[in-house]
């Protein structure tokens, strides 16, 4: 069978033609310094992360869901490669929830591992809200509101998004809220307004939003818009065709809605409507209590 290492594979090469009196092959340069650097990259070490130092438990890849909660009912699964992918990983430290929350906190509190980022931002936008939140929103990036504040979802859309989350029964407080980068995208000078973080962005700070969703174990998720959708599962298809499906992201289901941004400059109600049917999955999820009047939001 043909190995999956190509150096090894060219060793086989070499050897038959050796044997069968074929003359000496040549490798030039350009192949030679490729072998070299494929080589390079399979043996390299991971990098280190802020918490090397410490006896830790590594982050592990999927959440196990919590034995005292009723069991969510199945997603459709995605597949790891079409998740975010860390570009390094994170370790929490042993200890009960509040430290290690604390720690990784901290931790991302003094992150400057996009040093664009890190020399542009004002502060770092770890999250909000309940760390044993059955149900976590994540945001894509933060605005130069968030970025002012340190908190996520303060501005105009993020006071929507707390009117839905009222609307739904429950407080900003009773859910956790984050966003998939933790720092506000960098801007040119003297320009106004906020950018999309890039798919690069959003993988290295990943392991920060791994961490939280191990720490919080939520049982249902909401992703809130195309970019942080396109940050989680690498799906770049209209929101129009994925807001209303469920997703997994690592073994918690996953729904899909627009960024309340999105209800801001398309205020109709049944682009509303479309958004908080999309809620009232979550909510059915977690099994909260739907009443007639909740059920008739936004109808026309
Ligand atoms: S975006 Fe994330 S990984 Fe990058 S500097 Fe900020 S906290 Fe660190």
């Amino acid at each position: 069978m043909k190995s999956q290492d190509p150096i090894e594979n060219l060793k086989t090469h070499l050897r038959r033609r050796k044997t069968s009196g074929a003359p000496p092959a040549r490798l030039s340069p350009e192949a030679r310094s490729s072998m070299e650097s494929w080589k390079k990259r399979k043996h390299a070490k991971p990098d280190p992360t802020p918490a090397a130092k410490s006896t830790t438990s590594p982050v592990t890849p999927s959440v196990p869901s919590r034995s005292t909660r009723t069991p969510a009912a199945p997603a459709a699964p995605a597949s790891p490669q079409t998740q975010a992918q860390p570009q390094w990983s994170l370790q929490l430290p042993e200890g009960d929830k509040p430290s290690r929350f604390a720690w990784l906190r901290d931790t991302a509190l003094a992150c400057s591992r996009c040093s664009h980022l890190a020399s542009f931002r004002k502060q770092v936008v770890f999250g909000v809200g309940n760390p044993d939140a059955s149900l976590m929103f994540v945001g894509e990036a933060p605005g130069a509101d968030e970025d002012e504040q340190g908190i996520p979802f303060v501005g105009r859309a993020g006071q929507l998004l707390t009117k839905m989350i009222e609307a739904m029964g429950l407080k900003r407080d009773d859910v956790y809220i984050a966003n998939v980068l933790k720092c506000r995208p960098d801007m040119p000078p003297n320009t106004p307004g906020n950018r999309k973080p890039t798919l690069s962005e959003m993988d290295t700070c990943a392991p920060y939003l791994h961490a939280q969703i191990e720490l919080i174990r939520p049982r249902v998720m909401v992703a809130l818009g195309a970019t942080a959708v396109q940050g989680l599962l690498r799906d770049t298809s209209p929101m129009g065709k994925l807001r209303g499906q469920w997703r997994e992201y690592r073994g918690i289901p996953l729904m899909l809605t627009y960024h309340p941004s999105y209800l801001l400059h398309n205020s109709s109600i049944t682009e509303k409507r479309k958004v908080w049917e999309d809620l009232m999955k979550a909510m059915e999820k977690l099994e909260l209590p739907i009443s007639d009047k909740q059920k008739g939001y936004f109808l026309q």
